[in-house]
């Protein structure tokens, strides 16, 4: 799940870079408000940490424009205690915000509460559930099943077999899939996906007799009912 951090304080915008990404969520970091707007409107993101005071276009501005066609979730960070601030936020279509400083905590609470919300107003339930074969992935409980068994897995466990039950059938490259799942600044020279689609191939394949996942040697991974 691609999350947008809209911060010109590069150890604010660190510091939640880091921390979100081990919650298993892909950042990307815009540092002024003209590169925000940019990028919430033109990449697909479940959730915007918004700041109040930036460089080009504050947070206000930013939001108001965003409204105008997008209604992703956004948290607000203000650095003023202003009542007026908050008011002035969540009438410009803020779905929640935190004064600064804040614990790390409380905002990984409130974004899981904002992406729990977003996934419930869904239009239909089946619209959240994928399947293959006898593989089911319900994508609001974030629960994965083979033959009516849970089977266990870690965010981006979860994360990679999505993307791949998405786009079932079709062979995605390790670039593609480390853009998808990993960090922008994911080190190509890593083995990291190979580690992951092994771990994720020991749990979704290996106690049951009909492989899904396939290595398509030279390209990447292919997930299908062969
Ligand atoms: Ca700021």
């Amino acid at each position: 799940m691609k999350l947008l951090i809209v911060e010109d304080e590069a150890k604010i915008a660190g510091y939640l870079r880091k921390g979100l990404a081990e919650e298993g969520y892909v950042i990307d970091v815009a540092t002024n408000g003209i590169d925000g707007l940019h990028m919430a409107l033109h990449e697909s993101y479940a959730l915007i940490v918004l700041d109040t005071m930036l460089p080009g276009i504050d947070g206000f501005g930013l939001l108001a424009a965003l409204r105008q066609s997008k209604q992703t979730p956004v948290i607000m960070l203000t650095a003023r205690h202003r009542i007026e601030d908050r008011v002035r936020g969540l009438k410009a279509g803020a779905d929640d915000y935190l004064v600064k400083p804040f614990a790390f905590s409380e905002l990984v609470a409130r974004i899981e509460v904002l992406l729990r919300r977003a996934a419930g107003i869904a239009p239909a339930p089946d619209a959240l559930v994928l399947a293959l074969a006898d593989l089911q992935v319900d994508l609001g409980r974030r629960r994965a099943t083979r033959a009516g068994q849970r089977i266990d897995l870690s965010a981006k466990e979860f994360q990679l077999l999505t993307l791949l039950l998405r786009r079932k059938g079709e062979v995605l490259s390790r670039t593609e899939i480390a853009e998808q799942v990993w960090d922008v600044n994911f080190d190509h020279g890593t083995n990291v996906i190979d580690v992951a689609v092994r771990r994720l191939r020991s749990k979704l394949d290996q106690p049951f007799e009909r492989p899904l996942l396939h290595t398509v040697r030279g390209m990447g991974y292919v997930l299908e009912d062969r």
